[in-house]
């Protein structure tokens, strides 16, 4: 029996609905979703900005984009079909084919035809009376749900920065998040990069060899170290396949469901050669292993984060030639890994080129666009195109940019605007039948193993409200305070939390987005699981039901 049968003379009776349930985003976690409230044969639409699926992979089309961690550990686990017909080129594949990959899922499993694509959603309201949400979208369309699912994405919300002249420029530019379709072309252009985070670096790497003259205007330089990335041949693939089920059972094992994951010894436990010899073993290997697979206390212990930021410091300075410009790409206000860690190739030697200038904000910042270029406090650079790698509102910021009100009118905003309370990063009060996938305070790591999990999750309560006729799920007070303070005490000591970056929710380009708050869930994968299981198999006691 269908939601719609159950609740027939209920509070707003779901036959007076279009929807059982909305999705907003057709990302890696709003298809997932879609596919599975489909097996509990509820009527589900998926609104997506965009014109296909794919959300981040949709989005970033911008040069070099590609996979940190190994495309395997990153696709989906869930059917073994998918896994078993789905070929990586790459270990660490790049956008195109993360792209085609999921245009393949959205084939296999039919997705598209519950997808309104083209529809960004403006406002969600939750109407007590009947117990549903009235969405709006910008082109004036209208659905009415019985539970809305936020399948938003943390770095969706793109940012350009504040600074005067942005729209005098004559050239061509672009921020890397809304990259055009068409192929741009860099041959003989002077090019300017704003922005290090781990798209500048893609970026700039794969651009240098490509344009006339590359300025990369550097506010903070991050601390980035090799992808080592790989092409797999058919034999590699057959291999990677029959280690599939070994491959997720250890991504559910590890503290952030990562191939990688942190080496039991400590900083200080070993002999200064071994280390040198651990640190070094880890920067020749692929993917996250240095940041993710280091000693268990870098991350935590400053002196211990001294060390292994000393040693990427040395390998920065020997393979840049120019001393007085490796200097500049040393990070100085943070240590290694407190930042989430570009993964590069051959990005520092792009400094080694004579096409490349990088100029550092810090002694010079910008002062305005102008028609032809950037004007630092030294000098007027000039420009064919600028690209903006300049980050994202991150994990709240795409909530604010929709007008989410709850009961009484609350608005989301208004209730995050000291940080996010959540509920187990999935429900929030004041708020009934709202559920959010990659939410605030859930466990990002390895996305797709937490998307799975959530997702799973969402349609575990979602069953259970279908079996119970109920038709309003909302965390209470006490749940979220909880959950809250949990989240927040796992925060401590922990060396991120005292940096300026996306996951504290700093942003320079956004007002309010000045003072840190604790975004992340900082917990291991498998204690959130264990607490998210445990809510369910108590029959979700803990939060209000009708
Ligand atoms: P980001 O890490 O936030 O970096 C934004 C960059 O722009 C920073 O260098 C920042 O400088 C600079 N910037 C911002 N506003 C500026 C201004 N007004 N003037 C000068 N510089 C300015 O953003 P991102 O590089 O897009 O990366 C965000 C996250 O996306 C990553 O951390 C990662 O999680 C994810 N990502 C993943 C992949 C992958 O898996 N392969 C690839 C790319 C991105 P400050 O540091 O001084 O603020």
């Amino acid at each position: 029996m269908s939601i719609t049968q159950e609740a027939q003379a209920r509070p707003g009776a779901a036959s007076d609905l279009d929807y059982d349930a909305i999705i907003i985003g057709a990302g890696i976690s709003g298809m997932y979703q879609l596919h599975r409230l489909r097996e509990l044969g509820m009527r589900v639409l998926v609104l997506e900005a965009g014109s296909g699926v794919g959300g981040t992979w949709y989005w970033n089309r911008y040069p070099g984009a590609r996979f940190d961690s190994e495309s395997y550990s990153y696709s989906y686990s869930f059917s073994k079909e998918l896994l078993e017909e789905w070929d990586w080129s790459e270990h660490f594949s790049a956008q195109p084919e993360t792209l085609r990959y999921l245009n393949h899922v959205a084939d296999k499993f039919d997705l598209c035809r519950d997808i309104r694509f083209d529809s960004r959603v403006t406002s969600a309201h939750y109407r007590e009376g009947t117990r549903r949400w009235d969405i709006a979208l910008q082109d004036g369309s209208r659905f009415s749900t019985r539970f809305l699912i936020t399948a938003l994405g943390p770095l969706s919300a793109p940012t350009m920065p504040r600074i005067e002249g942005r729209d005098s420029f004559q050239g061509s530019s672009f921020h890397t998040y809304l990259w055009p379709h068409e192929k741009v072309d860099f041959a003989g252009k002077r090019v300017a990069v704003i922005g290090t985070g781990a798209t500048g670096v893609q970026t700039i790497q794969t651009i240098a060899s490509q344009v006339g003259h590359l300025t990369v205007f550097q506010r903070t330089p991050n601390w980035c170290a090799p992808l080592h990335n790989g092409l797999i041949d058919a034999a590699e693939m057959a291999v990677i396949k029959a280690g599939y089920p070994e491959m997720f059972k250890r991504c559910q094992e590890t503290f952030a469901c990562f191939l990688h994951t942190a080496d039991p010894r400590g900083t200080f436990e070993v002999s200064d050669e071994e280390r040198e010899a651990f640190f070094e073993e880890l920067y020749g290997q692929p993917g996250f292993g240095i940041w993710q697979g280091n000693f268990r206390d870098i991350l935590t212990d400053r002196n211990a984060n001294a060390l292994i930021s000393d040693f990427v410091a040395r390998k920065i300075r020997s393979r840049v030639k120019n001393p007085e410009l490796a200097e500049k790409l040393i990070p100085r206000n943070h240590g290694f890994g407190t930042r989430r860690v570009p993964l590069e190739t051959r990005y520092y030697e792009v400094y080694n080129q004579d096409n490349v200038t990088l100029v550092d904000l810090l002694e010079t910042p910008i002062e305005r666009i102008t028609p032809t270029g950037i004007r630092t406090s030294a000098a007027d650079h000039e420009f064919d195109i600028i690209i903006y790698a300049t980050g994202f509102d991150a994990i709240t910021g795409s909530f604010d940019r929709i007008d989410i009100r709850g009961t009484d009118g609350l608005a989301l905003k208004d209730k995050w605007k000291t940080g996010p309370q959540t509920y187990l990063g999935v429900l929030v009060e004041s708020f009934p039948n709202m559920m959010m996938l990659m939410g605030p305070h859930t466990a990002l790591g390895n996305i797709p193993r937490s998307i799975e999990y959530n997702v799973d999750w969402v349609t575990g309560l979602l069953r259970f409200a279908r079996e119970n006729g109920l038709t309003r799920l909302e965390a209470t007070d006490a749940g979220v305070a909880s959950w809250t303070n949990h989240v927040k005490a796992l925060g401590e000591g922990l060396l991120a939390n005292e940096i300026d970056s996306w996951m504290t929710g700093i942003n320079s380009n956004v007002e309010g987005k000045q003072t840190r708050i604790i975004a992340r869930y900082s917990g291991s994968a498998p204690a959130y699981r264990e607490r998210c299981d445990q809510v369910a198999a108590e029959g979700y006691q803990e939060l209000a039901l009708a």
